[in-house]
């Protein structure tokens, strides 16, 4: 869930089309290949009313794609598609757009960046000439609660927080990356509600605090979220007994960094730098990561920094990385196991990581993600270390991880727990799955008693141990976790005030006292009353 309350008119979600069927065959191939260019005329048509009503980058993005969609040779071959092979005209379009998306994917660089744009084009196209909804979010003409099975990633960082008051989904869990970035992006969001796509409502009032969602009065008025006001905290994370627990931000873009230092983060202890590459066909080279490094570490100059190398894959597909086809994609080759095969992505990430943090003066740690052994540690320990990167650490994101931490502590710097996985990874419950997202519940003791493992290694080692998943954007769990030996708690920028002065509330006794009471707890629910007193 992302917290706030919102209401207003439900723009839904289209599902995605797939490949439109290749017949029967068109009765008359010239009628039925005429249909094609004026569809696209309409497509352009559109796009380009959009563009005139929006303004800078988007405006930008969507003239673009009406050119896109007007390219004649895109049509001609359609058209031919249509007469010499007898297709019907949808997946004639389908295939000739595909057709360009190779030719652009094989050309590299900026070329390649086009192919989502040639697919979009490709799909609404496909949708005009089958007069159907076209896939992915719509262009809103007004503030509106949006409503989808789930969403990609990419689709939910392009949401506009002054057009969407908030968004739903049947899908995902509450640690899914659309729920993170929906919290990020400061838009109220209720995740995995059953039955909500058969939901027959005009208007939706969404409470991202209590996981409500009700139907609304369509002719009431729109209820924008309400902003909290900010909590009463120094910028500095400690305990009122002045025991130090460093809050920091999690980030993911330019934008994001700046908010979170606004909103008084001590530094960053998770940058998903996979975060600037969910759109691009081909890896980037070092100087343009170093360039996108630098925009998103400028504003954390002289403070600390936790840059996580690459972690693609399962919910995070990066187009460049695909792993061959796997039966269960969050169990197979991603995290640092992608660069287990291919050393030179990591060793070129690592490179411009170095470069940036010289050009932007951050105090840079890098970590990697998805670690299961301390082997696997050290090997990513000495080619960072060989990237001239003096501070290293990993994420403990699977249990084995857990339960290797004193060994793991042995070779890295630090540690850092990925809660949002080691939930997903402890239950074997998918964190995308809205029907096992009880399961993913940071509050499990079973989840909590491996985090004190976790603590009780790093204070025999005395290095720090950090959390950065969602479960640290609470500020009553940020109490237990600060119970349990947690030395930093890293999270969105809107959580970060409210974590703060809750941990200036408490002593390091009281947190520990609360800690040892929620891991003797039998399930959830009893676990946070214990704690809510
Ligand atoms: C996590 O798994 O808790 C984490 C912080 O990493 P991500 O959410 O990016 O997988
Ligand atoms: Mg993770």
């Amino acid at each position: 869930m992302s917290p706030g309350r919102a209401s207003g008119p439900v723009v839904r979600v289209a599902e995605p089309l797939g490949a439109p069927a290749s017949g029967p065959k068109p009765a008359d191939p010239a009628a039925e290949s005429a249909r094609i260019a004026p569809a696209t005329q309409a497509v352009v048509a559109r796009l380009e009313a959009l563009a005139e009503a929006a303004t800078g980058d988007a405006a930008v993005i969507l003239m673009t794609t009406a050119a896109m969609a007007a390219d004649p040779a895109l049509i001609s071959e359609a058209e031919r598609l249509v007469v010499a092979e007898g297709l019907p005209a949808a997946r004639a379009v389908h295939e000739s757009a595909n057709g360009f998306a190779k030719t652009l994917a094989a050309a590299g660089g900026y070329m390649a960046e086009r192919v989502r744009d040639i697919e979009d084009v490709r799909d609404r196209v496909v949708a005009e000439l089958l007069g159907v909804e076209p896939p992915g979010v719509p262009e809103l003409t007004a503030p509106s609660v949006l409503l989808a099975r789930d969403l990609a990633p990419a689709d939910t960082a392009g949401l506009h927080p002054d057009r969407v008051l908030a968004l739903v989904t049947e899908e995902g869990g509450p640690t899914s990356h659309t729920a993170i970035l929906a919290r990020s992006l400061g838009i109220p969001a209720v995740v995995a509600v059953r039955g909500l796509l058969a939901l027959d409502a005009k208007a939706l009032l969404v409470d991202g605090d209590t996981g409500l969602v009700e139907v609304a009065d369509p002719d009431a008025t729109v209820l924008a979220a309400a902003k909290t006001g900010p909590a009463d905290w120094d910028g500095l994370g400690r305990t009122s007994d002045g025991h130090r627990v460093k809050v920091l931000g999690n980030i993911g873009s330019p934008a994001d960094a700046r908010a979170a230092a606004e909103a008084g983060a001590e530094g960053v202890g998770l940058f998903r730098t996979e975060f600037c590459y969910l759109d691009a066909a081909a890896e980037p080279t070092v100087a343009e990561q170093r360039a996108a490094y630098t925009a998103v570490l400028t504003p954390f100059a002289g403070k600390p920094v936790i840059v996580r190398t690459l972690d693609a894959g399962a919910d995070k597909p990066l187009a460049f990385l695909s792993p061959d086809a796997e039966p269960n994609p969050a169990l197979g080759v991603r995290g640092l196991r992608v660069a287990f095969d291919r050393p030179g992505v990591l060793d070129r990430q690592l490179e411009a990581i170095a470069g940036a943090a010289e050009d932007s003066s951050a105090e840079v740690s890098v970590m990697a993600p998805m670690v299961a052994t301390a082997a696997e540690a050290t090997w990513f320990a000495e080619r960072a270390h060989s990237a001239g990167i003096a501070r290293v650490g990993v994420m403990i994101e699977i249990p084995a991880a857990a339960l290797a931490a004193r060994e793991i502590l042995e070779v890295v710097d630090f540690v850092s727990v990925g809660t949002n996985d080691l939930a997903q990874y402890t239950f074997a419950a998918d964190r995308q799955l809205g029907a096992v997202a009880a399961l993913n519940d940071p509050w499990q003791p079973a989840l909590l008693r491996l985090i004190a493992i976790i603590g009780e290694a790093a204070k025999a080692a005395g290095k720090p141990a950090g959390v950065c998943g969602e479960a640290a954007a609470d500020p009553l769990l940020a109490r237990v976790l600060t119970g349990l030996g947690m030395t930093s708690l890293s999270m969105n920028a809107p959580a970060i005030r409210g974590v703060g002065a809750g941990l200036a509330g408490v002593s390091r006794a009281e947190c520990e006292a609360i800690a040892k009471e929620v891991l003797s707890a039998a399930d959830p629910v009893s676990a946070r009353s214990r704690v809510a007193g």
